[in-house]
C-alpha cells in the first residue's frame, strides 16, 4: 500500500495541513477481543479533523437525546463538506452532524452553559477516555492555522446564527470547533477510541459502557450514510461499513461486532476523503468479509 503512487492531494486550505508528508501511511485494527494489528506510521499522531465529529455527536446525543434533532438533520447531504447551498433552502438546519455546518451546530450545543475552555476540555477528556490514553492532545498550530483561514466555516456559522440555530457567539463556537478538529491522534489511539461503536457501546478495556447499544447502532447508521460527505454512497458501495473521514487524511471505520479500524494517508480525493485510506479499507473489508451487506 505504501508504495502506491496514486495518493490524492493533501489538503492545503488549512495551511498547517499542507506541511504534512504525503507519503505517510498508517493503519491500526483492534478486534472485538482486543487484539491489535497495525503497521506503517500507526503510532504517529495526525490531525483527526472531522473524525472528531463522531465523538462530539456522541457527546451531544448523550446530553440532549432526541432534542438534538431539532438543530441538525440525519440525512446524507450529497454536497461538499463545506457547502452553504442547502442551508438556505433548509432554513439554517444542517443536513447531518458530519458536514461542517452540522458539526458546528453540535459543538455549539456542547458549548452551551460552559466557557469555551471548559467545553474543549470536556471534548478532549472524552477522547482520552474512549481511547484510554491521556496523551491525546490538541495541536495548537493546526487550530490557529484554521482559525486564521476558516472563512467558509465562519460564513456557515454566521448563516446558522441568523436563523437562530446557534445559541452562542459565533466566534466562541468556532473557536471550540477549530480546536476539536485540531485534536491529534495516532491510528492506534483512534482505533481504540472507536471500539465502543463496534461493541454495542461498551469499552471492554475499561469495562465501562460509553453509550447504550441502541445509540451505538444509530451513530453507526449516521456514519454509514453521512460519514464521507458526497462520497458516502461510494464508501458504502465499496467498503460496506460505517466510517468517518477527515481532511487530515484519517478515516475511522467500524465493523460492528468485529473490529474498529483507523487508517491515515494524507492525500485526499475530490470529495475530501483519504484516497489511499479508502482503498486500504476496501481491500481490508473485502478480505475479512466484514461488509454489513454480506460477502
Ligand atoms: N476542520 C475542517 C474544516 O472545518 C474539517 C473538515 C474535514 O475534516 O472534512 O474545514
Amino acid at each position: 500500500m505504501r508504495g502506491r503512487p496514486d495518493r490524492g492531494t493533501v489538503a492545503t486550505y488549512i495551511p498547517e495541513l499542507a506541511c504534512v508528508d504525503p507519503a505517510a501511511f498508517g493503519l491500526a485494527v483492534i478486534t472485538a477481543d482486543g487484539e491489535i494489528a497495525c503497521g506503517g506510521d500507526c503510532d504517529k499522531p495526525f490531525s483527526i479533523q472531522s473524525v472528531s465529529k463522531v465523538f462530539t455527536f456522541t457527546m451531544a446525543l448523550g446530553r440532549y437525546g432526541n432534542l438534538l434533532w431539532k438543530r441538525v438533520g440525519r440525512e446524507p447531504s450529497g454536497s461538499p463538506f463545506n457547502s452553504i447551498v442547502q442551508l438556505e433552502r433548509e432554513r439554517g438546519i444542517p443536513r447531518n452532524p458530519f458536514i461542517n455546518a452540522g458539526a458546528i451546530a453540535v459543538t455549539d450545543l456542547i458549548l452551551s452553559g460552559h466557557q469555551p475552555r471548559e467545553a474543549l476540555g470536556e471534548i478532549l477528556r472524552f477522547m482520552q477516555f474512549v481511547c484510554d490514553d491521556p496523551s491525546v492532545y490538541i495541536d495548537e498550530a493546526v487550530a490557529a492555522s484554521e482559525q486564521r483561514t476558516g472563512f467558509r466555516n465562519a460564513a456557515l456559522a454566521n448563516y446558522m446564527k441568523s436563523f437562530g440555530v446557534l445559541d452562542n457567539p459565533v466566534d466562541l463556537t468556532l473557536g471550540v470547533y477549530f480546536h476539536q478538529c485540531a485534536i491529534a491522534m495516532s491510528c492506534v489511539q483512534l482505533a481504540k477510541a472507536g471500539r465502543f461503536l463496534a461493541l454495542q457501546g461498551r469499552n471492554p478495556t475499561t469495562g465501562l459502557s460509553v453509550v447504550p447499544a441502541e445509540r451505538a447502532r444509530r451513530i453507526n447508521a449516521v456514519m454509514l450514510t453521512c460519514g464521507h460527505y458526497d462520497g458516502s454512497g461510494e464508501f458504502a458501495y465499496r467498503v460496506g461499513l460505517p466510517g468517518k473521514s477527515g481532511v487530515g487524511g484519517g478515516i475511522l471505520m467500524i465493523a460492528p461486532g468485529k473490529a474498529s479500524v483507523a487508517v491515515w494517508s494524507p492525500g485526499l480525493d475530490d470529495a475530501g476523503n483519504s484516497h489511499l485510506g479508502r482503498i486500504a479499507l476496501e481491500s481490508l473489508s473485502q478480505r475479512m468479509g466484514w461488509s454489513i451487506f454480506g460477502a
